[in-house]
């Protein structure tokens, strides 16, 4: 970086990773921030359903601190993750409550473990059973200041973009059509109208087009192997059937090739169905999750033409942070949809990065090493989670769920399976996994799919 006394920051995209990360480090008065994106290229538009991580996001970088603010994002409260049909074709569930309770937290002590003949965790806490299962709760405060959000992920990107113009941050709409690269040094970035944007240190937020990242040298690790979901169609449907559809829950539905997910926004329902395109071509997808969706909740005269279709890599570079470039959000990692990991692991990366500028601006690049293995620790160890929901399976209905649910598990995945086989409850919670995901989350996770 330049020795000056504002550190140019570039970042570059405008979706809600663009958007948290100008808004979060424009809370430090020794960056100048400019952010490209261009209104000409589109957003993923999807990433509505968030986790508790995003309460402590807020509150570090004073965002949403007025009331009613869930309101103008269309959003409501999560409590928990729930997943049906992953372990059998009909009728296995299992819920995952948000470690968000200190109540709960409490509640699982090593007491109750050893006491329970069976660990019926989530079933035999009250409250968690109160939350999800009897009423709908309202976006009160109190309630807010619980669990984690829904929320229309356009409306919370435009929300963040007017915090982070209020703080300072200049806004540039123009497509980027070249970039001024020496080895892992990014120069400049060229605009449309032959502008040309400096700076010490380039964020690149642009997406799966990862427009910075994609002339670095970088290891990319392909996660496709393991995970064999990579599209996805989505879709934004009015409520028909209120009391079962808007919950304080995202559901997660198996059904022949991959899942489909239920995010309840104040007014609509969100839906996508996530699939492997190994296993099937997106006409048969689209026609069973049209099927499942007239089936469930009674639509008729389903419109094709309003599904975003989606497709993705699964994986993430083994460098976020490369010379004066960081990849944040999609440009830098995506494992898949479920457990909703996108936008807690965005928001762990620009904590960690704001932790780093907020020492030394000028020596950031020091960190950078300890920065890549943290970043990458944790998606890593959110990957392993998200294999287990497949590997625990037991579902032979199709091909996909026959190659998903035999993939080996590893050292890690091996361990824990059979500590919870051996009823070993206390070593599972003594265990230290990193990430966002406590070793409580694993417990729900093997006993939910248990057979
Ligand atoms: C199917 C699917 C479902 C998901 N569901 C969830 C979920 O429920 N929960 C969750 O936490 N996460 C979820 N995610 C992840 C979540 O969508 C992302 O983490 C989040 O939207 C952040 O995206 P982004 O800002 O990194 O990229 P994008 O939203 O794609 O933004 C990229 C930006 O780059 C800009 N850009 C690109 N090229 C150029 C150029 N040449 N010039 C100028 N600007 C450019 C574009 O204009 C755009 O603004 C999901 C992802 C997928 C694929």
């Amino acid at each position: 970086m330049k020795e000056t006394a504002q550190k140019q920051v570039v970042i570059v995209g405008g979706g809600s990773a663009a958007w948290s990360c100008a808004a979060a480090l424009s809370c430090n008065k020794n960056l100048h921030i400019t952010l490209v994106d261009s209104s000409k290229i589109k957003s993923i538009g999807v990433g509505e359903s968030s986790l508790p991580i995003i309460r402590d996001f807020h509150k570090k970088f004073r965002l949403f601190e007025e009331q009613n603010w869930i309101e103008r994002v269309g959003g409501i409260i999560k409590y928990t993750l729930e997943f049906e049909d992953f372990m059998e074709e009909k009728g296995s569930r299992w819920v995952h409550p948000l470690s968000a309770y200190k109540e709960y937290e409490e509640f699982m002590t090593l007491k109750h473990l050893s006491t329970l003949p069976h660990l019926e965790l989530t079933e035999r806490f009250f409250y968690t059973q109160n939350l999800c299962n009897t009423k709908f709760s309202d976006n009160t405060n109190d309630n807010l200041a619980l669990g984690a959000y829904h929320f229309d992920a356009k409306r919370y990107a435009q929300e963040l973009q007017k915090i982070a113009l209020s703080r300072g941050v200049e806004h540039i709409d123009a497509k980027i059509v070249s970039i001024n690269q020496d080895e892992n040094i990014t120069q400049s970035l060229v605009l449309e109208d032959d502008r040309v944007v400096e700076g010490d240190l380039f964020i690149d937020c642009s997406g799966f087009q990862n427009i910075l990242f994609k002339n670095l040298k970088t290891n990319f690790l392909s996660f496709e192997e393991r995970l064999f979901c990579n599209k996805a169609m989505a879709i934004k449907l009015p409520y028909v059937d209120i009391p079962k559809q808007k919950r304080n829950a995202t559901l997660a539905k198996a059904l022949k090739n991959g899942w489909v997910w239920h995010t309840p926004l104040e007014d609509v329902l969100a839906l996508g169905y996530v699939y492997s395109g190994k296993h099937t071509n997106a006409q048969d997808a689209k026609d069973e999750f049209f099927a499942y969706l007239q089936k469930s909740f009674g639509y008729k005269d389903l419109d094709a033409t309003q599904l975003h279709h989606v497709e993705y890599r699964s994986g993430v570079h083994e460098h976020s942070w490369i010379g004066n470039n960081i990849a944040i959000g999609l440009a830098s990692f995506f494992i898949e949809p479920l457990e909703s990991t996108g936008i807690a692991l965005f928001e762990i990366q620009i904590m960690e990065l704001a932790k780093i500028l907020e020492t030394n601006p000028a020596f950031a690049h020091n960190y950078m090493h300890q920065y890549n293995a943290t970043v990458l620790g944790y998606i890593l160890s959110v990957k392993d989670f998200i294999e287990m929901h497949y590997i625990l399976s037991q579902r032979e209905d199709s091909p996909f769920w026959r190659d998903a649910s035999t993939i080996e598990p590893n050292a890690l995945q091996k361990k824990l399976v059979e500590l919870y086989r051996l009823e070993k409850f206390e070593e599972i919670l003594r265990l230290r996994v990193s990430g966002i995901f406590s070793t409580l989350s694993w417990l729900h996770l093997l006993h939910g799919n248990k057979k």
